[in-house]
């Protein structure tokens, strides 16, 4: 194999453009008919097509075989060097970000004006990268772009288009702009199976989708990973092989999370992931991979049988299918869509995988009590919250546990500022919830109690082993949101109010500790009968 297919089945006429469909109707269109322009600029992911787009339409153009509905042959000596990308007199491709392209790039506006080699032809221009260009570059291809000579097109491709409205506005305002879609997981399976098929060579799906998984929305990646699997062995690409190649997580540690949840272990998980980042793991790609896990679990559960699982997972899921309850493996499933977000947002991504598998393993009962309390109907659970207008309490009966600051008991508050911050409040509480929803539920519950800037104390209405530790993994997005909200460099301590009928100066309990658990549960569900109803719904029961 000595081309690599990223470049053997690169397409040859727009309609073979994989999901940009939009784009090739609009740019086959404008070349049937005879009015391209003179300048377009192709944003979007890396590897969805755009240089792909930019050559067919420049094969289009000078395709002497072109057929009525504006495709190119694809075939003829002209569209095979475009196609190429070889030297050719008309069609020029710079890449912006070498040096040399920037260079190029301010000879443009010479070279530009030079008119295509042959009557009727085009002279094409491909920018590659085109945010790398200089405002200098820009400048000399505006006055181009102010009065294009004739035949002369320019195809501009980026993936970071804000860039050249931040250097260029002017000149993004003479081009007409296509944002190229990501390419979806299905689309990048069927075109893989359609390559191979031409290959003649043999794969799983679960190899495929696992290719698919990590090109993330790229054909191009997604086909150079395939010709990396091809080059590493003989037969047909095997889901292992990818893993392999890929240097993905392998199924040992994905049954390793199901010991440790099964088994409520959360002491082990600090092991497994410094395990798991010594080996170079991707912490995101972890949690795509124990999703899967926990799907063929669930699958196993119900009676199905998975396809394509390796032999080690096929055990795992037979030891742990009676061990873990189908609605726990829900549980699990919905905490770890909680997570996902977080994690994109994140700075920290390890600590939100060492979170997400610390709740898995002390996953209970009480996950979904909390949960019922929070999201109740008719919105009760506030009227056990102080009103935002009652008087702050002021020295909450501190069993705290702070953000990120030694647990000092709260300081006076400056007044006018923290009311500002009160009457902002529900707005703030409602901005994080369109973010994170479990993290919005959590600060609903809290009332801004003291304000010593930096420092913003809130108080918890009740004691919430849950929601304190979901507003201490992401107090940053609690952070910036206020700076948005009161334009302030505010951080967050979070004081959890005692528990009703416990003495203040009670000794701290554990997070794990089933005996505050129960007495919590007690307590909710005498004060809340309409929790009997709900707790008896969902199967909770209180453990003694
Ligand atoms: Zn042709």
């Amino acid at each position: 194999m000595t081309i690599a297919l990223a470049r053997r089945y690169r397409p040859k006429r727009f309609a073979d453009l994989l999901v940009q469909d939009h784009v090739a109707a609009v740019l086959r269109g404008a070349v049937a008919r005879g009015r391209v322009g003179h300048g377009y600029l192709l944003t979007g992911p890396r590897g969805v097509g755009k240089t792909t787009a930019a050559r067919i339409l420049a094969m289009a153009l000078n395709c002497p075989n072109r057929d009525a509905a504006g495709d190119p042959c694809g075939e003829c000596e002209n569209c095979l060097r475009v196609w190429s990308g070889s030297a050719n007199l008309d069609v020029v491709e710079i890449d912006a970000a070498s040096n040399r392209g920037v260079d190029d790039a301010r000879e443009l506006r010479e070279r530009a004006m030079y008119a295509a080699s042959r009557e009727g032809h085009h002279k094409v221009y491909i920018v590659d990268e085109a945010h790398m260009l200089t405002r200098e570059a820009w400048n000399a291809l505006l006055k181009v772009l102010e009065e294009p000579p004739p035949g002369v097109v320019f195809v501009f491709a980026t993936t970071e288009p804000q860039k050249i409205a931040a250097a260029a506005a002017p000149v993004l305002s003479r081009l007409q702009r296509f944002d190229f879609r990501r390419i979806g997981p299905g689309a990048i399976r069927d075109r893989l199976r359609q390559v191979l098929e031409a290959e003649g060579i043999a794969a799983d799906d679960d190899a495929l989708t696992l290719i698919a998984r990590h090109a993330d929305g790229g054909m191009r990646d997604a086909l150079s990973v395939l010709d990396q699997c091809l080059s590493f062995g003989e037969g047909a690409v095997t889901a292992a092989r990818v893993r392999e190649v890929l240097g993905l997580v392998g199924d040992e540690l994905y049954a390793e999370v199901l010991a440790l949840a099964a088994e409520r272990r959360p002491e082990g998980v600090f092991p497994l992931v410094d395990r798991l980042v010594d080996a170079g793991a991707d912490v995101a790609e972890f949690m795509g991979g124990a999703g899967e896990t926990l799907r063929a679990l669930l699958m196993v559960q119900l009676g199905h049988e998975p396809d394509g699982l390796t032999e080690a997972m096929r055990l795992a899921l037979q030891r742990y299918r009676d061990r873990l309850e189908p609605g726990d493996v829900l549980r699990m499933l919905r905490l770890l869509a909680e997570s996902e977000g977080a994690i994109r947002r994140s700075t920290n991504p390890r600590l939100i995988v060492e979170t997400l598998l610390l709740r898995w393993t002390m996953l209970d009962r009480i996950v979904d009590l909390a949960q019922v309390l929070g999201e109740g109907p008719r919105g009760e659970s506030t009227e056990r919250q102080p009103r935002a207008s009652a008087a702050p309490p002021a020295a909450p009966a501190a069993r705290s546990a702070p953000v990120s600051a030694p647990a000092d008991p709260p300081p006076a508050a400056i007044p006018a500022q923290l009311d500002a911050i009160r009457v902002a409040w529900p707005d703030l509480v409602r901005e994080v919830r369109e973010r994170s929803r479990f993290l919005g539920e959590a600060l609903s519950h809290t009332t801004p109690a003291a304000l010593e800037l930096p420092w913003l104390t809130v108080v918890l209405a009740e004691p919430n082993a849950l929601f304190v530790e979901v507003l201490q993994a992401q107090a940053q997005v609690v952070e910036e949101a206020l700076r948005q909200s009161v334009g302030e460099a505010i951080r967050l301590r979070v004081t959890e109010a005692a528990p009703v009928g416990a003495a203040a100066s009670a000794p701290r309990r554990k997070l794990s500790d089933t005996s505050i658990k129960a007495d919590r549960l007690k307590d909710f569900r005498a004060r809340d009968p309409s929790l009997d109803t709900a707790a008896d719904a969902l199967d909770l029961e209180i453990v003694d």
